[in-house]
């Protein structure tokens, strides 16, 4: 039983910034091979490329907005293409946006459930024929979806309907030898961090270094970590799970 995920084939969405570019650079380095997708050509997406070419592998890195139904049939139709079998599933791909619930525009709330939810019925849906017995699936959730947020109620809807479908399809699934989990972060300080006003970025530190039980935010890699550990054979008996990495908030 090995943690390595060596010549394990990923399909990781979102994977060009944040959490995903941690999940992706973190698998590949432990030997997977990864498909990942990003909406937005630029920078992030040649210097992915570069880092994954270091890495070693077969590595392919795509765009496809998640967003859009016939995208992500095109996104699992690459998936076959390219590995002819996926070993792992992350669904990461989210958007946010913070808006009183009073004057929250219908277009809003089908962008965000589209992105954070229904993006990952239908990748899970349309990569099921490649996944067989062992194959391991990683809903990105999270922990402000259980606690509720303030002028975010249509993310923390669309992250809460994610737990419903994990814990259904490892039900449904589990008797195939798929088993599906969410990881549920708390605040993880990203590379977004870097594009804040420094006030903005300090008081948040500020507010989690008090509302956490490790007084601190969390890292992209400490995110990363127990993505692979359920992606990996260590995992085999968990499904249905809830993972929260959120620092004992
Ligand atoms: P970022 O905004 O930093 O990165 C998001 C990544 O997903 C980018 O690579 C982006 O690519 C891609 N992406 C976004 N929308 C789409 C789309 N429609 N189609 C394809 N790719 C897309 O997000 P985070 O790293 O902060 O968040 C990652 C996940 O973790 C999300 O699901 C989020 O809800 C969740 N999360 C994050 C927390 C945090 O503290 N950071 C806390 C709780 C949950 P592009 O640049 O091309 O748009």
């Amino acid at each position: 039983m090995e943690l390595a995920l060596q010549g394990k084939k990923l399909l990781i969405t979102g994977g060009t910034r944040g959490i995903g570019r941690g999940i992706v650079l973190a698998a590949a380095r432990a030997g997977a091979d990864v498909l990942t997708c990003h909406r937005q050509d630029g920078e992030a997406v040649d210097s992915l490329a570069e880092e994954l070419k270091r890495a070693g592998g077969e590595h392919h890195v795509v765009r496809c907005d998640v967003g859009e139904i016939s995208e992500v049939d095109r996104l699992a139709g690459e998936a076959r293409d390219r590995f002819g079998r996926l070993d792992g599933v992350v669904n990461n791909a989210g958007v946010i946006s913070h808006i009183p619930f009073a004057e929250l525009p219908a277009e809003e709330w089908s962008r965000i459930i589209d992105t954070n939810l229904t993006a990952s019925y239908r990748i899970i849906q349309q990569t099921l024929p490649l996944l067989g017995a062992g194959a391991s699936v990683v809903n990105i959730g999270s922990r402000g979806a259980a606690a509720g947020i303030p002028l975010r109620a249509h993310y923390t809807a669309a992250k809460s309907a994610l737990t419903g479908l994990t814990r259904s399809l490892a039900k449904e699934l589990g008797p195939r030898g798929i088993r599906i989990n969410v990881v549920a972060p708390g605040v993880i300080e990203t590379e977004a961090f870097d594009a804040m006003p420094a006030e903005r970025a300090a008081g948040l530190r500020d507010t989690y270094a008090r509302k956490t039980a490790l007084a601190r935010l969390g890292t992209v890699d400490e995110l990363a970590g127990p993505v692979l550990f359920l992606l990996s054979d260590f995992s085999g008996y968990i499904t249905g799970e809830t993972l929260n990495v959120d620092g004992g908030i």
